[in-house]
């Protein structure tokens, strides 16, 4: 299946960034996908919650984003937007055009959990005068 080694691909992106960060856990991933892309949404949301078990993103859920088709004509030189089934030019309507978006899966954004500069859960600070001292000795 296509989709399950573009999902392990993503993944592996997604577990760099993580612990590029420290997190320890990765809650959404939103993905966009081009219309041009061989990628099958629903094939793709079956591959992820088979691809993300044993990862940092086994909890997380996928968002996928669907993106326009962008083209860059070759006779006139304007890029624009146009229909995934009829790729012409936006401006002069030629089919000499070059696709330059709408043909890939891409990694938007990532939603992380569990960095070591994230607030701690309440509670959890040690009761008394110890607030003070581990700062003034942390660097010593
Ligand atoms: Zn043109």
């Amino acid at each position: 299946m296509h989709e399950l080694a573009v999902c392990q691909q993503l993944l592996s992106q997604v577990e760099e960034t993580a612990k590029a960060n420290g997190a320890t856990t990765v809650h959404m991933i939103r993905v966009s996908v081009g219309p041009l892309s061989v990628i099958e949404e629903p094939l793709l949301e079956q591959a992820f919650s088979i691809a993300r078990s044993g990862t940092i993103a086994d909890q997380s859920t996928l968002e996928i984003d669907q993106t326009v088709v962008s083209v860059c004509c070759r006779s006139c030189g304007v890029t624009g937007e146009t229909a995934p089934n009829m790729l012409l030019c936006s401006a002069c309507g030629d089919w000499k055009v070059d696709v330059i978006n709408g043909a890939e899966m891409m990694l938007m954004s990532v939603e992380l959990s569990g960095m070591p500069e994230s607030d701690p859960p309440p509670g959890q600070s040690p009761p008394g005068q110890q607030e003070n001292q581990t700062k003034e000795t942390e660097y010593v």
